[in-house]
């Protein structure tokens, strides 16, 4: 099979690489601004990288949707910081560039691999959001926050759409607070506008007190990256075409933790972590900030959200394990790794 990923130096697109060069004999057509994330294929022979920008390598792009049996267009802003403070660069990035995408593979009959999002069902009532029975439910136009939603929501409709009246064959994949190495840049993270595990790391590794937005009350339910993959696999092999024209939650339910709760579980693996004690960085602690603070005017919670996983567990026997401690766990070695890392580049220019 070759697999088309736009954006496969990002979180999702590098992980999935390093799954698929590990357990299949795909090859991957790869697009992305830069390379860190994926150096340890470049070199492999069933690896095809090329550094461009989505917005610019057009040609490139539609070339490879008709080479490629599957497309992945995995380049989206999914950073809540960024919904509010630049809602009309997720537009044109998260729904402008991926429509084109969309359109080529109805044009050339490809099937595309959609990345979704949690973010669709919003405010949603339910107690476990259901792929094909609850609500999406978003906020008035001034809360820029919602930009991300609806836009990944309209292109879902539409990529729906194309499936119904026009044959396109496709799956939406949503994300539930997919976490691991590699998820947010260290300079998202310096200027406060990373994801909450980054940021949190960071705090810690800096000394800083973690910040609780509107008391830390809102509630996540985090995935392993390692879990999250086993899911996304099985809708790339796609056996006996069962993932063709769904709609799969990926997450961890048994994962639901209150933002203070994550804190609170970070602080304690801190405390005894070798690298804090070695190089005397103060133990972790919390400080309470609002939302319009931290993240602007537009922004507005989600106060809780849960995935129902029935559908991947039915389809797919689909069963994720790594528990929230262990994913923290590898989070923070991971930060000290990249931070070690980062030192002795330094060292070597100095
Ligand atoms: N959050 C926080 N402190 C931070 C970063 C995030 O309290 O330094 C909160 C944020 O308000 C939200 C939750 O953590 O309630 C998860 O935020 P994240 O950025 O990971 O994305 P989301 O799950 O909202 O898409």
């Amino acid at each position: 099979m070759k697999v088309l990923i736009l954006g496969v130096n990002g979180f999702i697109g590098s992980h999935l690489v390093d799954r698929i060069m590990q357990d299949t004999d795909w090859e991957v057509y790869g697009l992305d601004l830069g390379t860190h994330k994926v150096s340890d294929h470049l070199t492999n022979p069933r690896f095809h990288f090329v550094e461009g920008d989505v917005t610019i390598s057009k040609e490139w792009i539609e070339y490879h949707i008709k080479k490629c049996d599957v497309v992945l267009p995995l380049v989206a802003i999914a950073t809540p910081k960024v919904y509010v403070t630049d809602p009309l660069r997720v537009f044109e990035l998260d729904f402008e560039e991926n429509l084109r995408v969309v359109r080529q593979c109805v044009k050339y009959k490809k099937r595309v691999v959609f990345p979704s999002t949690s973010e669709v069902y919003g405010m949603c009532p339910d107690a476990e959001f259901d792929e094909y029975e609850s609500p999406l439910v978003t906020g008035p136009i001034p809360m820029n926050r919602w930009i991300y939603s609806t836009s990944k929501q309209l292109l879902d409709r539409v990529i729906w759409a194309y499936g119904f009246q026009q044959g396109l064959k496709f799956t939406l994949f949503r994300p539930f607070n997919w976490m691991g190495p590699k998820l947010d840049s260290l300079n998202t993270a310096k200027e406060g506008s990373s994801r909450l595990v980054t940021q949190f790391s960071w705090n810690l590794f800096n000394g800083e007190p973690l910040q609780l937005v509107d008391r830390g009350t809102a509630r996540r339910c985090f995935i392993d990256v390692a879990d999250a993959m086993d899911g996304l696999m099985s809708i790339l092999r796609n056996e006996g075409g069962k993932a063709d024209g769904q709609i799969f939650n990926i997450g961890n339910p048994a994962n639901d933790f209150s933002v203070r709760e994550i804190a609170e579980q970070m602080i304690a693996i801190w405390k005894d972590h070798p690298f804090r004690i070695e190089r005397g960085i103060p133990e972790g602690r919390m400080v309470e900030v609002g939302s319009g603070d931290f993240y602007g005017k537009g922004y507005q919670d989600v106060a809780r959200r849960t995935p129902s996983i029935k559908r991947m567990q039915s389809t797919f026997g689909f069963d994720p394990k790594v528990s929230m401690k262990d994913s923290l766990k590898k989070a923070i070695d991971f930060f000290v790794e990249e931070h070690k890392a980062l030192e002795k580049v330094v060292e070597t220019e100095n």
